[in-house]
């Protein structure tokens, strides 16, 4: 075969091996693009927007997998059910913008204590839910730190613009209902249950408590 006739076709296969290296390289940036934009997506529908925690639904698919998980291992886990105390009078006297801001601090205390083994939830308006692999003594030690947390946080007052008052501070406290799977079993729903009916027990002897089922 003719010698100059193959480095011509040799020049015409390298040169369309280049392009085709250029065309995976393109897709592979608008691959990656849309996975970042798909995960933006998927974390916006997880995950509660004033707040930052998850949602109800994911809190839920968490709980189930860590009871699963307690199950495997032979381990104990519990659950916090915390409903903020008199809410309702902090957005009736300050605001719904003071009010968002008490919501959002709730959440970054409850932040403060995630871990493999403890995650929250925003389960309704001013309600939470914790869930905790440990034993009963750990779960209700993370329930007091978070009541007592929680009596120490402040802010000042915002006004409807949002800024916040020179002189008019905010306090507030949280009630917190206590189920463990040592009593309750390891079954979610009865967990739950029992941990909101002692909430229902800590709002009636006085709020700003913990009560175990
Ligand atoms: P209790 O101590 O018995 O829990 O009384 P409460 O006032 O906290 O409970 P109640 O259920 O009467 O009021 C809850 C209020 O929470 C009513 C609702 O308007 C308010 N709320 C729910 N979601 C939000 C929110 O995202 N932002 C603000 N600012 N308020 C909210
Ligand atoms: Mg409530
Ligand atoms: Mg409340």
């Amino acid at each position: 075969m003719d010698l100059k006739h193959l480095e011509g076709d040799m020049e015409g296969i390298r040169h369309l091996l280049s392009h085709l290296h250029g065309e995976v390289t393109a897709l592979e940036a608008t691959y990656s693009q849309v996975l970042h934009v798909l995960r933006k997506l998927e974390d916006r529908a997880e995950t509660d927007d004033l707040t930052g925690l998850m949602r109800r639904a994911p809190f839920f698919e968490k709980w189930d997998a860590l009871i699963e998980s307690c199950r495997k291992m032979g381990q104990n886990c519990g659950v916090l059910m915390i409903d903020i105390d008199h809410f309702k009078a902090i957005n009736d006297n300050h605001g719904h913008p003071t009010g968002d801001e008490v919501l959002k601090r709730v959440a970054e205390l409850l932040k403060q204590y995630e871990s493999p083994d403890c995650f929250s939830g925003r389960y309704g308006g001013e309600e939470f839910a914790v869930a905790i692999r440990g034993t009963d003594a750990e779960i209700l030690g993370r329930a007091e730190m978070i009541r007592r947390g929680t009596e120490r946080l402040h802010g000042r007052v915002l006004g409807r613009d949002g800024t916040p008052s020179a002189n008019v501070m905010w306090k507030c406290t949280l009630s917190v209902g206590m189920a463990s799977s040592r009593k309750e079993g390891l079954d979610a729903p009865r967990l739950l249950r029992a941990a909101d009916a002692a909430l229902y027990d800590a709002k009636r002897k006085g709020r700003n408590q913990v009560r175990a089922a």
